[in-house]
């Protein structure tokens, strides 16, 4: 019989799952515990292989999951905002488009609100993160809570507002406990996302975290690797920085991400200041 986790030490596990995965690190292996008779027939049973093989896989087949690449129905069934020009009428037809969204579970799955995005429809430079918290799921913003001040903060350091630039997330609804999002959610979701960003059309997308960076380049690699250097997508400029969350908990990283927003100052032809991310 699977063992009940204590739901407080089920609680600090998943908050260092995540800061696991912030780091860049995916693959646990569950090392079975075995009462001293058990040890003498090595061989485990049906249930504990798919409980070893689903915590070694889950987390990569999350994560690297390709965004779709195209609409193959685009020339027959054009999308309501094609042929519109002003930005912000755009957006709101695909936020009309999305409607009261169910077309995944977590419609089904606590979800209060649909967390669209906000900012300028003409933002130049774009922010994606994760997936909306507990915060951002009552008020139905990204980046709301402690990881949106953080957020704000480093908008603040480029010599920009909150409202200059435009924030989004791979997935528009809160996973339950703040699960990392399942990788049909992020397929089912992501097209509206892509609509969003080729409406904006920014000059820079900076993918905030590994969850974001890996989902948008269906790349299995540590943030280590990802950050640093400019990738394509789609024909956009995207840079991968730390998540806030993960500054939150870590902010010896700050001045790393500082250095990921300096790049991208230089690219939107800004004049880069000293100071960093307080
Ligand atoms: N973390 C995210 O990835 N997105 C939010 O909107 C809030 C926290």
């Amino acid at each position: 019989m699977p063992r009940v986790l204590d739901p407080q030490l089920r609680r600090a596990l998943a908050e260092r799952i995540r800061y696991y995965r912030e780091l860049g690190i995916y693959d646990f292996y569950r090392r079975a515990v075995r009462a001293p008779e058990a040890e003498l027939s090595p061989t485990p049973t049906a249930v504990e292989l798919q409980l070893e093989q689903r915590e070694e896989m889950t987390p990569r087949a999350v994560i690297a999951a390709p965004l779709p690449t195209e609409d193959l129905f685009e020339a027959t069934s054009p999308k309501p905002e094609t042929g519109v020009n002003d930005p912000a009428r755009a957006l709101r037809l695909i936020r009309e488009d999305l409607g009261d969204c169910t077309r995944c579970p977590l419609h089904q799955q606590g979800r209060k609100q649909i967390v669209f995005g906000v900012g300028n429809p003409r933002a130049e430079l774009m922010f994606i993160g994760e997936a909306p918290g507990a915060d951002e799921d009552a008020q139905g913003e990204p980046f709301v809570g402690r990881a949106g001040q953080l957020l704000n903060n480093m908008i603040r350091a480029m010599g920009l507002r909150r409202e200059d630039v435009y924030i989004a997330n791979i997935i528009k609804c809160r996973p339950p406990g703040n699960r990392t999002p399942e990788r049909d959610e992020c397929e089912t979701c992501s097209p509206f996302l892509l609509r969003q960003i080729a409406v904006i059309n920014p000059k820079a997308i900076v993918a905030l975290g590994a969850v974001a960076a890996k989902t948008l380049l269906a790349i299995n690699a540590p943030m280590s690797d990802m950050r640093g250097q400019w990738y394509d997508f789609r024909g956009t400029r995207l840079a991968v920085t730390y998540h806030p969350a993960f500054l939150l908990r870590d902010p010896r990283q700050k001045k790393e991400a500082w250095k990921d927003l300096q790049m991208v100052m230089k690219e939107l032809g800004m004049a880069v200041p000293g100071k960093g991310v307080e």
